[in-house]
């Protein structure tokens, strides 16, 4: 039971004890707040599933975009912090449960990201060689949960379904040569299966028009830039330019670029990525594996895409859905399914349990987005809670993690596992992932 605070100095100063799930950008910003709002006084454990830290920083952004990666250094300056320690290896729910966690801390705050797939809820979905994004570029950041994917890219044609930056991610990976790989951290696996693919065409489908894309203009940029592969606009799919002024700053850039690619063509490149505006899935066609996408073309009513009713096959030798993400539900913590994310009043799920992020949020808004979030998150927990604590943080996890003979991965070890990346990585390139979990800790007792 919490001892009442008795306006005395000794409580007014007692330690706050705080766990934070997941050590991605919403876990590490959340981290770098408190210890702005609670100084010496508070004692912070970063958990993770994984045995390496960063969460999407790792596993999500594209091994070819090093310098958004590099933002791992600011949040390794809040790992390696006296009152900061990263649990890893260790899987809220399975290994240790939420009601436990709030037993031994003052708050437990819920930064899980949004791992899973949307399903696009289509016929056909399942068929071999349809991957949502999650997996997809989980395979080529070597995640150890897709490490084994393996699709087949030895056919022609690609189709990747939906407007947004992952789709530009997941196009613009199946559209480089190996030379564009140089300094990225693609792992070995997917370097190798991409320098066999012969694709000639890669179709990313949006349901609704140039106006409504949420592709950013950088990344956007980046697809004129490619050395075998060209982006083709049809030139009859873009509005009347004066339209264009009602865009902000950010999107009109975007629609600039795509009239760009529109009045460019081929230039001599021989892959075409093909932007297919105003096309909306209808189902996966294929017997086993998949051969084609059905579309229905669609008009605008407004910003919402509505079917013509007129539908035409799109050939496909691999698909992969880039529609958005879902956060995973964790036992006993409420969830709201239709928002794919914990059920929240401002980051509240509950007296003593909170969520920041895309856990919170879901999937929106860049990386930068988090710190803000991680700050408001604080700011409600130092609202909430009461002064002085009686809880036993992080010796009481230490005692039940001996207790259950748990794996944990402290951050010396993580830096044993980094080391030996950077030892094994390719000529140029920053390291080469280990993608098995038995690996990454055998690394850590090898040394
Ligand atoms: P997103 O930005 O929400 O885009 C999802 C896309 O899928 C939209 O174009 C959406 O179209 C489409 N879509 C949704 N349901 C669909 C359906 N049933 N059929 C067809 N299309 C469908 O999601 P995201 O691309 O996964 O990105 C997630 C977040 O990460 C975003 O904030 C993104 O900017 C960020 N991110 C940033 C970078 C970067 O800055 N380099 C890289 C990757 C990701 P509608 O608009 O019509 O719904």
């Amino acid at each position: 039971m919490r001892v009442a605070w008795q306006h005395n100095h000794e409580w007014e100063s007692a330690l706050r004890h705080l766990a934070i799930i997941g050590s991605g950008p919403a876990g590490y910003y959340t981290a770098e707040a408190a210890q702005k709002q609670w100084g010496d006084d508070v004692r912070i454990d970063v958990f993770d599933r994984l045995p390496v830290p960063y969460g999407l920083i790792r596993s999500g952004v594209a091994p070819d975009h090093q310098s958004i990666k590099a933002v791992s250094r600011r949040y390794e300056g809040v790992a390696l912090s006296d009152n900061v320690h990263f649990i890893g290896n260790v899987t809220v729910g399975e290994d240790i449960t939420i009601a436990e966690l709030q037993g031994l801390y003052d708050a437990v705050i819920l930064a899980t990201g949004a791992p899973n797939d949307r399903p696009l809820g289509l016929p056909g979905e399942g068929l071999g060689n349809v991957f949502g994004s999650a997996a997809f570029v989980g395979w080529y950041n070597g995640h150890p949960q897709f490490a084994d994917l393996g699709p087949d890219l030895s056919g022609k044609s690609a189709v990747v379904i939906g407007n947004g930056n992952v789709a530009l991610d997941v196009a613009r990976i199946l559209a480089k040569t190996r030379a564009e790989f140089e300094g990225s951290d693609i792992v070995n696996h997917a370097l190798e299966r991409l320098d066999t693919a012969s694709l000639d065409k890669i179709v990313i489908l949006g349901r609704r028009g140039p106006h409504q894309i949420a592709m950013t203009p950088k990344e956007l940029g980046e697809l004129g830039h490619l050395s075998r592969a060209w982006p083709h606009v049809e030139p009859a799919d873009l509005p009347p330019e004066a339209a264009d002024a009602a865009l902000d700053p950010g999107q009109r850039k975007s629609v600039t670029l795509l009239r760009q690619f529109a009045a460019a063509g081929a230039q001599g490149k021989r892959l075409e990525v093909a932007f297919d505006f105003f096309a909306s899935p209808r189902a996966i066609l294929g017997d086993g594996t998949v051969s084609g996408v059905e579309v229905e073309r669609t008009r605008l009513e407004g910003d919402r895409a509505v079917g013509t009713g007129e539908t035409y096959v799109v050939p496909a030798s691999i698909v992969v859905v880039c529609i958005g993400y879902q956060t995973s539900p964790i036992p006993d913590v409420p969830f709201d399914e239709k928002a794919g994310r914990f059920a929240n009043e401002e980051g509240r799920i509950a007296p003593g349990l909170y969520c920041v992020g895309w856990a919170r949020r879901g999937p929106t808004g860049t990386i930068g987005t988090n710190r803000p979030d991680g700050f408001a998150v604080v700011e409600n927990i130092a609202a909430d809670l009461a002064p002085g604590s009686d809880k036993q943080g992080r010796d009481g996890f230490d005692r039940l993690a001996e207790a259950r003979a748990l794996k944990v991965v402290r951050f010396s070890d993580w830096k044993k596992i980094e080391d030996a990346e950077t030892r094994r990585a390719r000529e140029g390139a920053p390291r080469e992932k280990f993608v098995s979990i038995e690996d990454m800790i055998a690394t850590t007792r090898n040394q």
